[in-house]
């Protein structure tokens, strides 16, 4: 039987410096490239032995032993970051944090005053938080959690999909990313329930308008098959094992890169575009009902560079620039917007069904257009 690490031994090792972290690559499923790391606490004792965290965080945790471990982490990882930053400049590291450094001010000042007096990239630095780090709420760690994003320092929800209170956590604070739970990931290859939980959470994200990470990645198939639900970030052991500081500064400057495609992306645009023109459609028939356009809860976006197609086409679909089926969408895609626009003004001004309906058709036309242009851009990108 293994012997129980006790508080005492841990308190040692920070003593020690015996704390390092490994380095799990995180890869963009858009571009193939290598975007970034998870830093993974390891306790390297001094005979070479690796403590692996699952040994010995729950301990730090319960006894409140972790908030001096975590200051001591950000302290290390500013100084690996220091050399990233010459060797692979471009990456940004994720670190993770327990409930009890957000009990305090401590762990939030230590990041400020280091990122001042480092001239720190902020933009490069995530924090990793568990639901059930925020489970516990109360104003200090509201406060401490805002200080963080004000910072420029970007959230992740991690393990997303294994407490109770993850949404409600979700639309509280401002995430710039969630991660689905590895569990729900690697149960995806063998049950429909858990892909369509994947699935469904990806779009979730989307919608809100942040990044996706799916972490416990084991197979390509997996790998796939997030691509193929639009999922941008993925982690796990088949893209690579958390890797010491040296083996993950190799990684990046080999440029190594993994599978990529788009088509999860053009997936989505699709699903955005139905999303937009029920929207107004509703809307029409809402304005008719009530002769009263500022009623309405949610109005269609106006714009067609607002829409989540539209900030699709000006942005991130930008790389299908030049293809002819990319190009294409844009002059229907206006259109439908200004058709849009006539359609709420005509139902607020009292038009006729007959007269909203006519209008509807070419609104459909149009959209039907728009749906096949990004169908055969997919098929031309695969
Ligand atoms: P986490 O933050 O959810 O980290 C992901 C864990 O999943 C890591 O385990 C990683 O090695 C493992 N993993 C990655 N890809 C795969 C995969 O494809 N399959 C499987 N089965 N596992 C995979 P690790 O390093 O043992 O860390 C476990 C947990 O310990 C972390 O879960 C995190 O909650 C905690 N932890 C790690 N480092 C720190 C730290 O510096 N501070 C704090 N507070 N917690 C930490
Ligand atoms: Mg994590
Ligand atoms: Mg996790």
């Amino acid at each position: 039987m293994t012997k129980q690490i006790t508080l005492q031994e841990i308190k040692k090792a920070l003593a020690k410096d015996e704390f390092i972290f490994h380095y799990q690559p995180k890869v963009s499923m858009i571009t193939g490239e290598l975007i970034g790391g998870e830093a993974l606490i390891r306790w390297k004792k001094s005979d070479g032995h690796i403590v692996q965290p699952s040994e010995f965080i729950p301990l730090a945790e319960s006894s409140g032993f972790i908030s001096e471990i975590t200051k001591t982490m950000f302290h290390k990882l500013v100084i690996d970051m220091v050399i990233f930053e010459d060797v692979a400049g471009g990456l940004s590291i994720s670190m993770n944090a327990s409930t009890k450094d957000f009990k305090d001010r401590g762990f939030v000042d230590i990041v400020k005053k280091t990122i001042v007096s480092r001239q720190l990239n902020s933009n490069k630095i995530e924090v990793e938080l568990t639901e059930s780090s925020l489970l516990e709420e109360s104003d200090i760690v509201d406060s401490n959690i805002s200080s963080l994003a004000e910072m420029g320092i970007a959230l992740t929800m991690d393990d997303f999909g294994t407490g109770f209170s993850s949404l409600d956590i979700l639309s509280k604070y401002s995430f710039s990313s969630l991660k689905i739970d590895q569990g729900v990931v690697s149960r995806m290859e063998h049950s429909d329930k858990d892909r369509a939980i994947v699935e469904s959470s990806i779009r979730m994200g989307h919608q809100l308008g942040i990044d996706v990470v799916a972490e416990g990645i084991e197979s390509e198939k997996v790998y796939r098959m997030l691509q193929n639900f639009g999922c941008t970030i993925g982690q796990g052991y088949w893209i690579s094992h958390p890797l010491s500081l040296s083996d993950f500064l190799s990684l990046a400057q080999e440029m190594k890169r993994w599978p990529s495609t788009p088509a999860g992306l053009i997936y989505m645009a699709q699903i955005d575009h139905i999303q937009w023109r029920k929207l107004l459609i509703n809307s029409v028939f809402d304005i008719k009902a009530s002769n009263d356009s500022f009623q309405l809860e949610s109005k269609p976006p106006k714009c067609e560079r607002s829409c989540m197609l539209g900030k699709w086409y000006y942005g991130a679909g930008k790389v299908f620039s030049g293809v002819p089926q990319f190009d294409d969408l844009e002059e229907p895609h206006s259109k439908l917007h200004d058709l849009g626009d006539e359609l709420i003004d005509a139902a607020a001004k009292g038009a006729t069904r007959e007269e909203l309906v006519s209008k509807m058709r070419e609104l459909s036309r149009l959209s039907s257009l728009i749906i096949r242009l990004l169908q055969e851009l997919e098929n031309e990108i695969l």
